[in-house]
């Protein structure tokens, strides 16, 4: 039985004043006891979120880090420094460091295999754009994104998959549950031919523009686990609601 997980990506939001204002929301929250939880707030909100939230069943993930352990690196983040900060996972190739980073598999591979080593549970994010999927070509594109992570690590410990349709993040354009479904599926028989990975203990997130008013359907889905929310994350009570229609 996998235990679903709702996590929170913010993006390059907030201030200070705007993420305590968010912590305090978060921490009303009713928690359900059988959903796991996380935020990711940028790293300049990292300790402020994990000081807020330590004890609170909500865990703090980073939204990237580089793939080197320290050294001559300007503004790059190690993963080390999100373990020190209390960090507990950390995205690994969300589509906007694909695209405006030229994050490619060899890279992020290099990222999941430092952050494991540390302990930290990787969530490798993978989806087709538009243009990709309306040329039959999703399955092809998802499956080389899993596979250019994930072969020849020699641990793949806590790693949960992220599915988002480039097409529907940030978009208000939501993958059909049975569109969503289809492609989970996909990605679970994929991950079974890959050594290392438990496939069927694997968590499969969907992510892209996720709320309250379709996460019903889509946590029914056999194969989604839960979600990867980004905007609707922005908003306690809408976040609130995301994690009930997990329970
Ligand atoms: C994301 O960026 O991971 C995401 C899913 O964004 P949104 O929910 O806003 O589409």
């Amino acid at each position: 039985m996998r235990r679903p997980l709702v996590a929170g990506n913010w993006k390059m939001n907030g201030s200070i004043a705007s993420v305590d204002s968010l912590l305090s929301g978060l921490s009303q929250l009713k928690m359900a006891k059988t959903v796991d939880l996380a935020v990711c707030p940028s790293f300049v909100f990292l300790q402020q979120a994990t000081a807020a939230l330590t004890g609170s069943g909500i865990k703090v993930g980073a939204q990237d880090c580089s793939p080197v352990s320290d050294g001559a690196y300007t503004g790059d983040i190690s993963a080390s420094m999100l373990v020190d900060q209390g960090c507990a996972l950390v995205l690994i190739g969300h589509s906007e460091r694909r695209e405006y980073h030229q994050e490619g598999d060899a890279l992020l591979a290099e990222k999941l295999a430092t952050v494991v080593t540390l302990g930290l549970a990787p969530v490798l994010c993978v989806g087709e754009t538009r243009e990709q999927r309306e040329a039959g070509d999703a399955e092809q594109v998802v499956g080389e994104q899993l596979r250019g992570a994930l072969m020849n690590q020699s641990s793949l410990e806590g790693l949960v998959i992220a599915y988002e349709p480039v097409w529907a993040i940030g978009t208000g354009l939501t993958a059909t549950p049975e569109q969503a479904q289809a492609m989970h599926a996909y990605i679970r028989n994929e991950l079974a031919s890959i050594e290392g990975v438990s496939a069927n203990e694997t968590r499969l997130l969907y992510g892209g523009s996720v709320k309250a008013a379709n996460a019903v359907e889509l946590f029914a889905q056999p194969d989604i686990d839960g979600a990867l929310v980004g905007g609707a994350a922005l908003d306690a009570v809408e976040f609130g609601k995301i994690i009930d229609a997990a329970a």
